[in-house]
């Protein structure tokens, strides 16, 4: 499967990912986690990308499509994927399929969480993550089980520095003016499905889980 999730920064992309990347058994491709990776190891890559993140601004396109493209020729790409955090732009959905196209490959869907942005800001200010394999966490909705530890991988856990309320802001601004238009783009190819991403985060995985199976059939 093919899959694209798309939901405000906050919606619980990343912590539905890492469900449905273990029971559909496809890679978990987030590309703020790439660039985190690069951040932390300061590659060129990494320097270049923390100028924009730091500021809560999109990394340039042309820089963020060749990423991508990099990451999805690998080996463990080949029977799908899941698309975190990809395309943020209608510049960048419109690279993904011409790298479809080339491959006469197609999306299954691009899968809304919807949450409005009401709920975000104490679900942003409270994520808590870990530096080693992104696993994310929130202090009241979703703690890990020993205070400040990984659960997955035993790594002491952090806050995101774009996390910081002023961040968060201009980052949701910047989601409705870029990312936002991508709803109408999928939805007018008519691959667009969505879930209430208020629910529990077990309950959001159900609604996953149920647009995902029926996909399957
Ligand atoms: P995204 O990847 O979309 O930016 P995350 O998956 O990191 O979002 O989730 C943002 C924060 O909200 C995290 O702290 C996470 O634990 C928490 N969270 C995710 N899903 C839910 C939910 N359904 N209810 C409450 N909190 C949630
Ligand atoms: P995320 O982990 O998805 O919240 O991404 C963290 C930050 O990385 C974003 O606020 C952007 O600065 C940057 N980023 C991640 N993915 C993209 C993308 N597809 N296009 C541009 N910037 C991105």
């Amino acid at each position: 499967m093919r899959i694209i999730l798309l939901g405000a920064p906050g919606a619980g992309k990343g912590t539905q990912a890492k469900s449905i990347s273990n029971k559909y058994n496809i890679p978990h491709i987030s590309t703020g986690d790439i660039f985190r990776k690069n951040i932390s190891e300061r590659t060129p890559l990494g320097i270049e990308a923390k100028k924009y993140i730091d500021n809560g601004q999109l990394v340039p396109d042309e820089l963020t499509i060749d990423i991508i493209k990099s990451r999805l020729v690998e080996e463990d790409c080949e029977n799908g994927y899941l698309l975190d955090g990809y395309p943020r732009t209608v510049e960048q959905a419109k690279a993904l399929d011409v790298f479809l196209n080339e491959r006469e490959a197609n999306l299954d869907t691009a899968l809304l969480i919807k949450v409005p942005r009401e709920f975000i800001l104490e679900r942003m200010t409270g994520r808590r993550v870990c530096p080693s394999c992104g696993a994310s966490y929130h202090v009241k909705f979703n703690p890990p089980k020993n205070e400040g530890i990984c659960d997955i991988c035993g790594s002491d856990i952090i806050q995101r520095d774009d996390d910081a309320e002023i961040t968060v802001n201009k980052r949701l601004d910047i989601y409705e003016a870029q990312t936002h238009p991508l709803i109408e783009y999928y939805k007018s190819r008519d691959l667009l499905s969505e879930v209430d991403g208020t629910q529990a985060i077990n309950d959001v995985f159900e609604s996953v889980s149920k647009v995902l199976n029926e996909l399957r059939k």
